[in-house]
């Protein structure tokens, strides 16, 4: 398996890059999770699929970027995000700089899938790709990963936060910090009207049924987000377009 990024020494990274260049950069957020699961949900489902896929094939892991942009959990308590600005400029700045070391195929895998959140990452590395001739990168959420793989695990319909999945998740990876569970929830937002008090449409901070959560679910949640990712690593590594073509 490779080390951890943040734990190589610098002989043993320029050692280790001649063999990989492919590197997840997990990207998290400091969000509220309903009353039971940690704030840290997101970031810590991400952090753990890289670590897992990198014990299946030969990858680097870089160091978790742990906030993200947050919209509808904005007001909730714990809740703790960034601009699109920000997280823009960081993405960009992060992936420029693992390119320099000569990193060329580049996943940012986020534990969040707010849409604003992914939107403004993928239009952060859509200006990368012109950028940096040799680059292949991928930008994917735990969500989208899940919604093929997941298939005729889940129960619930449209789950989505601190749900049965991240509440089966937690219970598998962080079982000490989970608090029981949360009555189920399908919050309505009004249509394209951007509210400002969005605990009066949103109040638990729930989307979806925790109580059909269990830690066998998570562990299949897992297993089978890992060989996704590992697929879709694989066609990245390989992905090739013809110049004249
Ligand atoms: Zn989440």
């Amino acid at each position: 398996m490779m080390p951890l990024l943040e734990n190589v020494t610098m002989d043993e990274f320029a050692e280790g890059r001649k063999e990989c260049r492919t590197v997840i950069l997990p990207v998290g957020a400091l969000e509220e999770h309903g009353s039971h699961l940690p704030l840290g949900t997101d970031a810590f489902h991400a952090e753990a699929l890289a670590r897992q896929v990198a014990e299946c094939i030969p990858v680097w892991v870089a160091p978790l970027l742990f906030y993200g942009l947050c919209r509808s959990a904005s007001e909730h308590p714990g809740t703790v995000g960034i601009r699109s600005q920000t997280l823009h400029s960081l993405i960009k700045d992060i992936v420029r700089g693992l390119y320099r070391q000569e990193m060329r195929n580049i996943v940012v895998l986020s534990g969040h899938a707010g849409g604003t959140h992914m939107a403004a990452m993928i239009d952060a590395c859509e200006q990368l790709v012109p950028e940096l001739p040799e680059i292949k990168i991928a930008v994917v959420s735990v969500l989208d990963i899940g919604s093929a793989a997941w298939n005729g695990i889940l129960e619930t319909q449209g789950d989505s936060h601190a749900g049965e999945a991240e509440t089966s998740l937690m219970l598998h990876l962080r079982p000490g910090l989970v608090k029981g569970s949360a009555p189920e929830e399908y919050p309505v937002f009004p249509r394209y009207i951007l509210v400002r008090n969005k605990r009066k449409f949103w109040n638990g901070g729930v989307w979806g049924n925790p109580g059909a959560a269990s830690e066998e679910k998570g562990i299949m949640l897992m297993e089978r987000s890992v060989r996704a990712l590992v697929e879709l690593i694989g066609r990245l590594e390989a992905w090739f377009e013809d110049d004249e073509s």
